[in-house]
C-alpha cells in the first residue's frame, strides 16, 4: 500500500474509508463506486495552508481533478479557490458556493461563449495562453465596459520528468506562452480591455521531484523581471499552477511541507523578491489524489497457464489512468484475509471490449481471490470519477462521501435512461 493512506485503513480486517467498512458502501451503493474521505482532501488544503502561512496567497482547487459538487463544496467551505479550465467547471465551481474572486480561469482554447460567462463574474482572474486568445478577451471585456485581470501563462521550457501526457511545460507543448511571444506582446498596445497582473505556469503533473519546480520558479522570476521593466509597473500575483505528485505505489514525492519551503524561499518575504506578489497555487492530485478509491467486485477470475485474469466489474470508462497513461493504481482486496497466502500472476482487466481495459498486468495477487470479492483501487480519487465515461453503453459509478462515521451518496450510478436521454430518437 503506497504509506501514506490515512485514511483507507483495514479496521477488523476490512479496508475502511475512516470509519466505514467499505463492504457496508458495496452492500447499500453497489459496484463499482467511488468512495471518498472528507478528511483525505482537507488535510494536504491545510498542509498546503500552514506551508504559505505568512505569505499572501490563494490556493485554487484544480477542479477537473475531481469536479464533484459535494467536493467542491467541501473545499470551498475549507476556503480553497478553484482553477477552471472550461465554462462546465465554472458553473459547477460557483454551484458549489465557491466565492468568484477566488477563481481563476485556466485553459488553452477557451471559447468566445466561455470568455463572456466568465467576465460576467467578478473572477480573480483569467489564465491566457496565447496571444489572439489575449486580443479576444480584451475586445469582449471592452464592449462590456469591463477591464478583465489576467495572468499571462508562460512556457518555462522545463522537463518536469514525468509521463509525456503529463508535462506541459517545454516548448514542443501546446500549452502557455514563450518568452519572445511574452515580450512581443507586452510592446503593443491593443489589450485595453485586459489589465496584465500576473504571469502563470503550470508544468506538469505527477512531479516527483523538487528540482523542475526550481527551474521554473527561477525562470518565472526572470520573466517577471523583463515584464516589469517593460510595463513600467509591478505585476501583482504569480500562479505557480499544480503538478505536485503523491504516491501510487512507492514514489517519494517531496512532502507539501518541502514544496511550500521552496516557494517561501523563492518568493516569500526572506527572498529578494520581498514576497510582494500574491502567490497561487493551482493543485489537484495533491488534494484529490489519495482521497478516494474505486470499490470494485471481481465477477471472475479465469485461471490460465502463465497467469490468471481476474476480471472486475469497473471498467477502463469508469478509471481510464491505466488505459491513458500506464499508470500504477495499487489493487488491494477490501477483507484482508482474502490477500494471504500464495500469490500468482494475475491480469486484473475490466469488461470493456478494448484490449486496452487492463488495470494492471503481471500483478502478483493472492490465489484467494475470486469471482464475488471486492477489490480496491487505490489512489484514484483525482482523475477517476472526472474522466468517467459511457463507453459500452457503461453508466458511470455512484459516489459516495465518507465523514467520520457517516457517509453520503454524493451521486447516484449513472441508469440506463441517464445513458438514452439526451438522444434524438423516435
Ligand atoms: C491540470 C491542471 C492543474 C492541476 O494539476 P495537478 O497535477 O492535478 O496538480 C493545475 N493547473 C492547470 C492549468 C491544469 O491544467
Amino acid at each position: 500500500m503506497p504509506k501514506p493512506l490515512e485514511y483507507f485503513t483495514y479496521r477488523d480486517g476490512i479496508l475502511s474509508a475512516e470509519e466505514v467498512a467499505l463492504t457496508e458502501l458495496a452492500e447499500k451503493f453497489g459496484t463499482p463506486t467511488y468512495v471518498y474521505s472528507k478528511e483525505a482532501f482537507l488535510a494536504p488544503l491545510r498542509d498546503l495552508e500552514r506551508g504559505l502561512a505568512g505569505l499572501d496567497h490563494l490556493v485554487c482547487f484544480a477542479v477537473k481533478a475531481n469536479s464533484n459538487l459535494s467536493v467542491l463544496k467541501l473545499l470551498a467551505e475549507a476556503g480553497a479557490g478553484m482553477d477552471l479550465v472550461s465554462g462546465g467547471e465554472l458553473r459547477r465551481a460557483l454551484r458549489a458556493g465557491a466565492d468568484p474572486g477566488k477563481l481563476v480561469f485556466s485553459g488553452v482554447g477557451k471559447s468566445l461563449a466561455e470568455i463572456d460567462e466568465g467576465l460576467a463574474h467578478p473572477l480573480h482572474s483569467f489564465n491566457v495562453e496565447s496571444v489572439v486568445e489575449l486580443k479576444l478577451l480584451s475586445d469582449r471585456a471592452k464592449a462590456a465596459g469591463k477591464r478583465a485581470r489576467v495572468a499571462l501563462r508562460f512556457n518555462p521550457d522545463v522537463d518536469p520528468k514525468t509521463h509525456p501526457y503529463i508535462s506541459t511545460g517545454l516548448k514542443k507543448n501546446k500549452f502557455g506562452l514563450q518568452r519572445a511571444e511574452i515580450l512581443a506582446l507586452l510592446k503593443r498596445h491593443e489589450f485595453a480591455g485586459v489589465r496584465i497582473a500576473g504571469l502563470s505556469i503550470h508544468i506538469g503533473s505527477q512531479i516527483l521531484s523538487l528540482s523542475p519546480f526550481e527551474d521554473a520558479f527561477k525562470k518565472t522570476k526572470r520573466m517577471v523581471g523583463e515584464i516589469e521593466s517593460i510595463l513600467g509597473s509591478p505585476l501583482e500575483f504569480l500562479d505557480l499552477g499544480g503538478g505536485l505528485g503523491i504516491p501510487y505505489r512507492n514514489e517519494k514525492p517531496p512532502s507539501i511541507e518541502a514544496y511550500t519551503k521552496l516557494i517561501r524561499k523563492h518568493f516569500g518575504p526572506k527572498s529578494e523578491i520581498d514576497g510582494r506578489y500574491r502567490i497561487l497555487l493551482e493543485p489537484g492530485r495533491t488534494i484529490a489524489g489519495n482521497s478516494g478509491v474505486l470499490l470494485s467486485r471481481v465477477l471472475y477470475r479465469k485461471p490460465r497457464k502463465t497467469k490468471d485474469f481476474v476480471i472486475v466489474d469497473a471498467g477502463m470508462n469508469d478509471l481510464v489512468r491505466p488505459a491513458l497513461y500506464g499508470s500504477y493504481h495499487e489493487i488491494v482486496p477490501v477483507e484482508a484475509a482474502r490477500g494471504k497466502g500464495k500469490r500468482r500472476k494475475c491480469d486484473v482487466v475490466g469488461p470493456v471490449c478494448e484490449s486496452s481495459d487492463c488495470f494492471a498486468s503481471d500483478r502478483p495477487l493472492a490465489d484467494r481471490i475470486e469471482g464475488g470479492d471486492l477489490v480496491a483501487f487505490l489512489s484514484a480519487g483525482a482523475y477517476g470519477m472526472s474522466m468517467a465515461s459511457q463507453y459500452n453503453t457503461r453508466g458511470r459509478p455512484a459516489e459516495v462521501l465518507v465523514d467520520g462515521e457517516g457517509y453520503r451518496l454524493i451521486r447516484k450510478r449513472e441508469t440506463f435512461e441517464d445513458l438514452i436521454g439526451s438522444e434524438v430518437f423516435r
